[in-house]
């Protein structure tokens, strides 16, 4: 019988199972387990504490929303600040914008970069530019602490659970907004508004809380929960349509396979049930 991986979603009572051909790598560090499997159907994929974080056939959709949805906004974006995302995932994809001078990484588990390194290079290769700077630490302790300002932060972190759950407290969206520059954006992994309303909808009242500015933006991740992911936007100054820079866009010369001018502005057009989730108090 076939080796099957399964992730269980309590919020439907159901799960999503793929066959795996072998472990590659299995550890567990001082925070979760981490694994690296070679699926029959999916590349390989990294799992923490047996969730799936990103399978080599869809990550692309995650990493280039996350990431290039603010970059295309910011008229100037230099430093960019990564809470989370050891896989390296989205650094890849900010290092495609040329003015951006520094990434700085912050995953608390540096486990997570060394198996990404050794079994899904193609995504956690850029972590080695020397434009990166990876810290190994405590993400929210770390924002507490800078003194360092950053033209964008994304937070692209694992659940609301474990080690987690400090990067979806109003506390640590405070001091997000204390680092970011006079006209910084904020991004986050926002949860699915189908399979975790809850979440999402509590991700929204404390973002709104401490952002002038609060927009939400959705991506199709086949293997994600429900496969509708959300996206916040929070930011000090900038819309995320009117000042998106399309001149910009059109001259910019990296080939990207889900992320484009028209899915830009399309992402953040909501369906009904989940405007009533973010704009729920
Ligand atoms: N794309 C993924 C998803 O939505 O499932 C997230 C991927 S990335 C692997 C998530 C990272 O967040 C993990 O490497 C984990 O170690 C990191 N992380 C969790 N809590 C953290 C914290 N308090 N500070 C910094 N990083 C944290």
């Amino acid at each position: 019988m076939a080796v099957q991986c399964e992730e269980y979603y309590p919020e439907i009572k159901g799960s999503f199972s793929f066959e795996i051909e072998k472990v590659l790598f299995s550890r567990q560090s001082s925070y979760q387990r981490v694994e690296v499997v070679q699926s029959k159907g999916l590349g390989r994929v990294l799992l923490i504490d047996g969730l799936v974080m990103l399978t080599e056939r869809d990550e692309f959709v995650y990493h280039e929303m996350i990431a290039h949805t603010p970059l295309f906004v910011h008229p100037d974006p230099r430093r960019v600040l990564i809470i989370g995302g050891g896989d390296g995932g989205t650094v890849r994809e900010c290092l495609k914008h040329q003015s951006v001078e520094k990434v700085t990484l912050v995953d608390i588990d540096e486990l997570v970069t060394r198996a990404s390194l050794e079994y899904l290079p193609s995504v956690a290769g850029a972590v080695l530019s020397d434009r990166v700077e990876c810290r190994f630490e405590d993400g929210v302790k770390f924002v507490k602490g800078t003194t360092e300002r950053y033209d964008i932060v994304i937070i692209d972190s694992t659940d609301p659970i474990s080690v987690g759950e400090g990067l979806f407290t109003h506390a640590f969206y405070q001091d997000c907004f204390k680092v970011l520059s006079d006209d910084g954006i904020l991004v986050n992994q926002s949860e699915s508004p189908a399979w975790q309303a809850e979440e999402v909808a509590k991700i929204s009242a404390k973002l709104r809380r401490v952002f002038p500015r609060l927009y939400f933006y959705q991506a199709h991740i086949p293997t994600y929960p429900s496969g509708h992911w959300l996206f916040g936007f929070a930011s000090k100054q900038y819309h995320p349509m009117r000042d998106f820079r399309e001149a910009y866009y059109r001259q910019f010369a990296h080939p990207l396979r889900y992320y484009n001018d028209g899915l830009h502005r399309g992402a953040f057009a909501l369906p009904n049930f989940v405007k009533e989730l973010i704009d729920a108090q």
